[in-house]
């Protein structure tokens, strides 16, 4: 770690003495095309702490999620620091970060009939990490499979299924088990929802939210649904053509927004159960930019409905904007000026 006290203006939490189960120091992710995907990302994320990442398709979600654990194609370059328990993911050997994937921290990605092998019975697939990083013998991996499919709320029996006899959420249910199967530290769940129906989809919520608890794991839960990640996460960072642009506690973020995109997000997606305005979501007009061709000055002018003439030109840090709470904006900590139902305008303003 180093000396300085000193907190980076871009650091997703407060100041911390302890060392941080997960670290991350100006991660930036440029893709062989040239696509800027993680442009200076600073997070980080304790035991026992559950830490939000929304922003809509093409943000670079899923670009920092498979960074965190070296998961990204030959010819992707990485810059910066993964510190997970203070040792540096992004300076090890292989043979390390191999270890690291199960045991250290594990990804639960979207759409699990893509991820299981259709081929291999379920329990198979569960042991075969724990066979290879535990050193268990198989009657004691087969033993852990079923506890594991247990803690997920399937019978152990189920061990003897293939995935195609699962539906989706049982299927989303073994692979957080197989996540699970080396005790990681850290969960990376990359919107782990997002393909089943809202009642099976608030299950899963509760049970990872069950295990993050009763483990003391991190979590790091990816989503574009803001209403989805205020319910389950204690944190939220909202990231946007690659930067967190906003992040504080989750209820302050959800329902106090300070950015202006992260205050259209959260219109987007109003509460879960809140029927009435689910059908009349307030969206954002227009796409995230291009990360290989960025807008100048803030990324997110081109569609700001309250952008000033100096935001085309000129970027912003994150800065305080309320207790614990900060966002990238020229206007954050002060009152926002009001913002047009339709179609945006590009505001003409005196400074
Ligand atoms: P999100 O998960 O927020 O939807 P991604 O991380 O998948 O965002 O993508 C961020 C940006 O990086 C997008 O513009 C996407 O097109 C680009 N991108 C993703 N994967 C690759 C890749 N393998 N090569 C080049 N560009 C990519
Ligand atoms: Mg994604």
């Amino acid at each position: 770690m180093s000396d300085s006290n000193k907190v980076s203006e871009t650091e997703v939490t407060e100041q911390h003495t302890e060392q941080r189960l997960l670290d991350v120091r100006n991660l930036e992710v440029t893709y062989a095309s040239g696509a800027a995907a993680v442009r200076g990302v600073n997070l980080s994320v304790d035991a026992g702490q559950k830490l939000g990442v929304a922003g809509e398709s093409g943000c670079g979600k899923s670009t920092l999620a498979l960074a965190l654990l070296r998961l990204l194609p030959a010819g992707t370059k990485v810059t910066g620091e993964v510190l997970l328990d203070g040792e540096d993911v992004l300076a090890m050997k292989w043979g390390q970060v191999r270890a690291v994937r199960w045991a250290g921290a594990s990804i639960v990605f979207q759409g699990a009939m893509h991820s299981l092998n259709a081929v291999h019975r379920i329990g198979d697939q569960i042991t075969e990490p724990i066979l290879l990083h535990r050193k268990a013998t198989p009657a004691g991996a087969k033993k852990k499979a079923g506890e594991l499919l247990e803690q997920v709320g399937l019978p152990a029996a189920r061990a003897e299924a293939y995935p195609h006899e699962l539906s989706g959420g049982q299927r989303q249910r073994v692979m957080i088990a197989m996540a699970l199967a080396c005790d990681p530290r850290l969960i990376i769940a990359d919107e782990p929802t997002t393909a089943l129906d809202v009642m099976i989809q608030a299950q899963i919520l509760r049970l990872i939210e069950q295990l993050v608890a009763e483990q003391d794991l991190g979590l790091i839960m990816i989503s574009h649904d803001l209403a989805v990640l205020s319910d389950t996460c204690d944190r939220l960072a909202v990231m946007y053509a690659g930067r967190v642009v906003e992040e504080g506690p989750a209820s302050e973020v959800y329902e106090n927004a300070q950015h202006p995109y992260g205050k259209a997000l959260s219109a987007a997606f109003p509460r879960i159960g809140d029927v009435a305005s689910r059908f009349a979501p307030r969206g954002l007009p227009g796409d995230p930019p291009d990360p290989s061709a960025l807008p100048t000055g803030c990324t997110f002018h081109p569609r700001c409905a309250v952008a000033l003439d100096s935001c085309t030109t000129e970027d912003q840090a994150l800065r305080d904007a309320g207790p614990r709470h900060r966002a990238a904006c020229v206007h954050a900590g002060a009152q926002l000026p009001a913002q047009p139902t339709s179609a945006p305008v590009t505001a003409e303003r005196t400074p």
